[in-house]
């Protein structure tokens, strides 16, 4: 398999990192390891800043502005490297452009230091779930694997840590594909395409062109994983020599990897296909069933041998705050699908019950809308329960299609959806909404759901 080895010289040149969140963090150390001048630009005052990652930046020669940008820091950097959480087309970031000053993204750094070969992960929802199994899967194979990226550990720190895996598992945001050049990962998948961070794109087709870079620097020898299910992805055409290997849930033409009579068949090419059973698959919902295909194939691909697949298929327990089962209650079963944070993900998230449902929704809107939410509650969904800056959009959207009350905070909808449910129905939150209103990320939002939840089963 081929894999790109972009070397970038950062001796001795002087490199700003705008922002201090992890990324950023990693990124500074990383370059100081490697020579560079080093300074970190960041927005928020020293006083909202962890004292001892400062401490440990000064300490290794690191500059440090904080409480806003400066023009002439960004004009004297011989590069820009910013962190996922930046917009990538500030002021500032634009005029260093026109200087022709490089401004990359943390991803792409990571990639051009390091010659671990490369899976990479993008979509708009599945991605840590995807990303974590082909971990496990790799791991169950008897490889060395760094898994990270947008998931938990940035791949900076990987990169900063010297220590060499056989392949790096990496989550990848829209965000961080935004600022990439040359990153090239050997097996690349894109699991679907759906609206969200529209308050952060120009408009949908933006977003999509993002996810898009995914693959645009791979070639021969290397594989594009694709969603045929997925209208904007079964468009979609690679010319640029890689093997590109489609997947749907039903048995069509082209189709790489497929469900049929209650078993995965895949095949790389047109051979007599490989089949695995889902009955020992530990997770919920037909988007969990949708998400092995990518992976067995990926895994194909790589060349773990079939009961290792198998296995990590049997063995997989998925993760916190993606429909994880809670409590069980007086016949109702507790839900936390925290990081249902779109539209698309709650869709999902209802369609995997068969019994009635008491939706606990809300949160800080993205810009999409909530009718194919409202369209999916109906007939499924008792009561919905709405909390959050968008819960008035959500009380609209549901308006005359599925009943509906309006809770101050967690607690509040925990405590009625104790009240509306039903020996048989299952309490779920999947707010279809970001958590930043309310809570410091979603698993935090989730935590919360689960302490009100067990507070009124334990009292
Ligand atoms: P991401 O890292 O892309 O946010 P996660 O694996 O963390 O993905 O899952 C996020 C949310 O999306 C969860 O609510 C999960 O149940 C849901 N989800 C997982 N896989 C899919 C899929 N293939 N399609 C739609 N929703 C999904």
């Amino acid at each position: 398999m081929r894999q790109d080895f972009h070397n970038l010289e950062v001796n001795k040149k002087k490199i700003l990192v705008v922002g201090l969140g992890i990324s950023g963090l990693y990124t500074a150390r990383l370059l100081s390891a490697h020579g560079a001048e080093v300074t970190v630009s960041e927005i928020l005052p020293e006083s909202d800043l962890d004292p001892e990652i400062l401490y440990d930046l000064r300490k290794l020669g690191i500059t440090l502005e904080t409480g806003g940008h400066k023009e002439e820091t960004f004009l004297n950097s011989e590069m820009v490297i910013i962190s996922p959480g930046v917009p990538h087309d500030t002021v500032l970031l634009n005029l260093s452009r026109e200087k022709n000053i490089p401004v990359i993204g943390e991803m792409e750094l990571a990639g051009r230091l390091i010659d671990t070969p490369m899976i990479a992960v993008t979509g708009t929802n599945g991605k840590s779930t995807v990303t974590s199994f082909f971990g496990c899967m790799l791991e169950n194979a008897g490889f060395k694997v760094f898994v990270g990226g947008n998931i938990g550990t940035p791949l900076t720190a990987y990169a900063a840590e010297g220590k060499k895996a056989d392949y790096a598992v990496v989550e990848v945001s829209s965000f961080q594909l935004d600022t990439i050049e040359t990153f090239c990962p050997s097996v690349s998948v894109v699991l679907n395409i759906s609206p969200d961070h529209l308050d952060r794109y120009p408009g949908y087709e933006a977003y999509v062109r993002s996810k898009l870079k995914i693959f645009g620097n791979q070639g021969p020898g290397q594989y594009v994983i694709l969603n045929d299910d997925d209208k904007k992805l079964r468009e979609v055409n690679v010319s640029s020599g890689a093997t590109v290997l489609r997947y749907g849930t039903e048995k069509r033409q082209g189709r790489n990897a497929y469900i049929e009579n209650d078993k995965i068949r895949a095949s790389l090419d047109d051979a007599e296909p490989n089949t695995f059973s889902f009955k020992s698959f530990g997770l919920p919902g037909v988007h969990n069933l949708e998400n092995l295909l990518p992976a067995v194939l990926g895994g194909m691909a790589l060349g773990i041998d079939t009961p290792v697949i198998q296995k990590t298929i049997d063995e997989f327990k998925g993760l916190p705050n993606r429909l994880e089962h809670v409590a069980e209650y007086d016949g109702v079963a507790f839900y936390n699908d925290s990081k249902a944070t779109n539209v698309d993900a709650a869709v999902r998230a209802v369609m995997s019950f068969k019994r009635p449902i008491i939706l606990i929704a809300g949160g800080r809107h993205k810009g999409s809308d909530y009718v194919a939410l409202a369209k999916a509650a109906k007939g499924k969904v008792r009561k919905a329960l709405f909390l959050g800056e968008a819960k008035d959009l959500l009380a609209s959207s549901f308006e005359g299609i599925v009943p509906f009350s309006i809770a101050k905070d967690m607690e509040e909808a925990v405590a009625m959806s104790f009240e509306s449910a039903q020996n048989g129905d299952a309490v779920l939150l999947a707010p279809a909404c970001s958590s930043f209103d309310m809570f410091t990320d979603y698993s935090h939002r989730g935590r919360e759901f689960k302490t009100a939840v067990l507070r009124v089963i334990h009292g």
